[in-house]
């Protein structure tokens, strides 16, 4: 029977409760027990990504009552192409590649996440007598998650979604796209930045009086059903890609970069992993002085990533039991500025025609800098991109001086009408909202 514990040290606890609660009581956020160890032969005998996902994630469904679903959950969550697709080599020669995770119906990365925690909450809750009260989806977003998590759980029986986002600082598609579901999902804009929307949600979920009256799940990345699915991706491209290869990153929260270290510790053949951020260099600056200072967020055109504290920090930290050196030794960070972002968008689009989203040439830009520095190890990069570059159309688009098409599912959502309402960065203005 797999168990599940904090990270601050309380549990076990099942499967079912780690996924429709996201935090643990104490605080802490969840973890394996243990992560699973293979074979990297025995995972590439996927011969698709749901197949290595379903490999990859039974041991943390064992005994569960999802255990009999995980092959129909995984084939939900990875319905879409999965490509590597060539950049133009490195200048040392290394083949770098993008993991273009943005094929889903969002077109971001966050959708595997999150159509694969909706699968498993849907099985639970019919699993419910009929009377049992709603479950309602409390989830900040600096854009991509919303959309991801509205689009994975609208029109969903027993569960309500309530999405907060920062008012004017996310792309007017990106708001469009939180706005266009069933009425099972409620858009609220926030008077504040992305960390008072998170903050909020923190507060919702801290507030004792408010959980006996509403049943409140999350499904941001602190939410264990969104990190293990990531997992299965970064497994899968170090699997194509070959042993070795090393990853780059781009992350914010944290939780990206927490799923592609579990890929690595789970045998999938990972080398070296580089994580990215924007110029927000809470991970940067944690690495290099050892101490650990979260702070206010900085607005950038990566703004997926605009977050000053990252909550999956606390994996990461309580992966190596607090302890930075081995952290160091198992992750490396950059941070790159908005400068630096405006750049590598035209560059790479002048060289090779690729077109990248603010996040993802980030990630580009801090892989090729320290390949071009020298005195890095050999092998071939996967770069992670984490939304196609049409969601970011106001950054992208007078970079490169041409429009980006966006794909078909992303035209699909712009034709429906879309809606919201605004609050102030309150819990008591929130509270009416969450049922
Ligand atoms: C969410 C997001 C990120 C950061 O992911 P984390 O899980 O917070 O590390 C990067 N890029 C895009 C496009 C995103 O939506």
């Amino acid at each position: 029977m797999a168990a599940f514990y904090s990270t601050r040290g309380s549990g076990p606890t099942g499967l079912e409760a780690v996924l429709q609660t996201g935090t643990a009581p104490d605080g802490g956020l969840f973890v394996p027990e243990r992560l699973a160890a293979f074979e990297r032969g025995a995972l590439a005998e996927s011969g698709t990504p749901a197949e290595l996902a379903q490999r990859m994630l039974a041991p943390y469904f064992e005994g569960s009552s999802l255990a009999a679903a995980l092959p129909e959950i995984c084939a939900d969550a990875f319905a879409y192409p999965l490509p590597l697709a060539d950049l133009s080599p490195a200048s040392n020669g290394a083949r770098l590649q993008l993991l273009e995770l943005f094929h889903g119906p969002t077109a971001a990365f966050k959708d595997y996440g999150a159509r694969f925690l909706s699968a498993c909450l849907e099985r639970i809750l019919v699993d419910e007598p009929a009377s049992s009260q709603p479950l309602t989806i409390l989830v900040a977003t600096s854009g991509d998650t919303g959309a991801a998590v509205a689009s994975a759980f609208s029109g969903r029986d027993k569960i309500r979604v309530v999405v907060l986002f920062p008012k004017g600082r996310i792309s007017p598609r990106q708001e469009h796209h939180l706005g266009c579901w069933d009425e099972n999902v409620q858009a609220l804009a926030v008077h504040g930045a992305f960390d008072d929307c998170q903050r909020l949600v923190k507060q919702a979920f801290a507030d004792s009086g408010l959980r006996e009256r509403v049943r409140l799940g999350s499904a941001n990345s602190i939410n264990l059903g969104r990190l293990l699915p990531q997992s299965a991706y970064h497994a899968w491209a170090a699997l194509k890609a070959g042993e070795g290869s090393h990853f780059v990153v781009p992350t914010g929260n944290m939780g990206n970069g927490v799923a592609c270290l579990w890929a690595r510790e789970m045998g999938a053949g990972v080398g070296r992993i580089l994580l990215t951020t924007n110029a927000n260099r809470t991970i940067g600056d944690y690495l290099s002085s050892g101490e650990y200072r979260g702070r206010e967020s900085i607005g950038t055109l990566a703004n997926a990533m605009d977050v000053g504290d990252p909550s999956n920090m606390e994996r990461l930290r309580h992966h190596f039991d607090g302890d930075v050196d081995r952290i160091r030794a198992a992750v490396s960070a950059a941070s790159v500025d908005d400068e630096r972002i405006r750049r590598r968008i035209r560059r790479e689009h002048e060289d090779s025609g690729a077109v990248l989203c603010p996040h993802t040439a980030a990630g580009v830009d801090a892989c090729r800098d320290l390949l071009a520095e020298g005195g890095t190890p050999d092998g071939d990069w996967v770069i992670a991109a984490t939304a196609h570059p049409a969601k970011f159309e106001t950054v992208v688009e007078p970079l490169i001086e041409t429009t980006v098409a966006p794909p078909p599912q992303l035209e699909e959502l712009l034709l429906r009408p879309s809606s919201h309402e605004e609050i102030p960065a309150e819990l008591a203005a929130l509270t009416p909202f969450l049922g």
